[in-house]
């Protein structure tokens, strides 16, 4: 198709951060946007031009949106992969239902890539009581994972044997799982990278990923890692990309164990991960998301600098010794002079109006040209937010 040129109106599922992000990158370039979400607080849908506040499935909003929009993307996995299909129908809608479907359900992601030969944790698909009893030994110690909806570490259980499988799967009431080999990780990477209608893909630099609790915590970018993983890592990534024939920006993880590759999953948009590439980047993932998108050429996608991102998440917004203003808890805003102090330092803050432990309010970035300095500044930085 011919690109899609500003102003016209973009249409977003999901009203979470990375939609907000998405909002702000195609408001730079010139396009309108109308985000469909059903909290009428979302951080997107307060900075677009047009709040759609329904649900995923409410098809008369799905109408307004494509009667509304030139083109539809999502920052939510989890959006019916049915909603998807029904707005191609009007508009073009990208990434594909078929895509985002692989990727929304652990089961058909991990089948996908044991078809496609990507290496991967061991794994078996848990439908049922038998099939706990059923699953290989050598998926002890083990995760069992729920299938579908899972984030953050949420729907997650560690299980040392068939046991405390079994009373983790009874836990998650039965649901569609996977049971997974523990891996022993050296660390984490993920790729972020955008591919065109043509094929064409551009990956930013592979970053190195620390978790807490489940919850991404900082990101370092480039990685750590020796050239040749990261070069593996972007191979592995682009091929994924190339068989999901995907349109838009994404995102793989991969745990590397014992100096190996492995694939642990993939996100059909734009990732935490890849929050460092708005500051560090040429092209953001943000604006390369709006270019695959309209149909435009991808942007540079190199670094300009070295850095690193930092999560703010609700836990340094409480505070026990305060009364808390509602029944969300007991917070308070923290003291942001400090980082804001830091020449270096990018804060990005989303706009949520409750704070809750483990909930991602915000994240900062420091760039540097020397990446060791990088990371100095942003954990003196952490540790001064608290
Ligand atoms: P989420 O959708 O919550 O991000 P993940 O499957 O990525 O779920 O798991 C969250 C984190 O838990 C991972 O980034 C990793 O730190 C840890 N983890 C998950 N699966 C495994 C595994 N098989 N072996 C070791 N660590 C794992
Ligand atoms: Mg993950």
């Amino acid at each position: 198709m011919s690109a899609i040129l500003p102003p016209a109106t973009l249409g977003m599922l999901g009203g979470g951060q990375l939609g907000r992000f998405f909002v702000l990158a195609a408001h730079e370039m010139g396009y309108k946007v109308w985000v469909l979400d059903p909290d009428p607080n979302s951080p997107a849908g307060v900075a677009a031009d047009r709040h759609l506040k329904a649900e995923f499935d409410d098809y008369a909003a799905l109408d307004q949106l494509a009667a509304g929009c030139a083109a539809i993307t999502t920052e939510f996995e989890n959006v019916p992969a049915g909603t998807l299909d029904y707005l191609a129908k009007f508009v073009p809608v990208r990434p594909s239902a078929d895509a985002v479907a692989i990727c929304q359900n652990r089961v058909a992601e991990k089948t996908f890539l044991a078809n496609n030969g990507i290496p991967h944790a061991p794994f078996a698909p848990i439908n049922t009581e038998a099939d706990v009893r059923n699953a290989p030994s050598v998926l002890f110690p083990g995760i069992l994972k729920v299938a579908r909806f899972g984030y953050d570490g949420k729907g997650q259980a560690r299980v040392a044997n068939h046991d405390e499988a079994l009373a983790a799967f009874q836990a998650f009431k039965g649901e569609a799982c996977v049971l997974e080999q523990m891996l022993k990780l050296d660390y984490e990477v993920s790729v972020v990278l955008a591919r065109d209608e043509h094929g064409k893909v551009k990956c930013f630099p592979t970053a190195e990923n620390a978790h807490a609790r489940g919850i991404l915590d900082v990101s370092i970018a480039p990685a750590r890692a020796s050239g040749c993983q990261r070069d593996t890592a972007e191979e592995l990534a682009e091929r994924i990309a190339e068989q999901l024939d995907y349109i838009g920006t994404m995102a793989v993880e991969f745990f590397v164990s014992r100096g190996e590759l492995y694939v642990n999953e993939m996100a059909p948009r734009p990732h935490n991960s890849g929050h460092y590439t708005i500051d560090a980047c040429v092209t953001d993932q943000f604006e390369q998301q709006v270019r695959a998108l309209v149909g435009l050429p991808l942007g540079d996608a190199r670094a300009h600098s070295a850095a690193v991102m930092v999560n703010l998440l609700g836990d340094i917004w409480y505070d026990p010794t305060q009364p808390g203003p509602d029944s969300h808890g007991h917070y308070r805003e923290p003291d942001w002079s400090q980082l804001l102090a830091i020449p270096n330092l990018k804060l990005h803050l989303y706009g949520k109006h409750h704070a809750r432990p483990g909930r991602k309010m915000g994240h900062f970035t420091v760039i540097d040209a020397d990446p060791a300095k990088a990371v100095a500044t942003a954990m003196a930085a952490r540790t001064a937010i608290g």
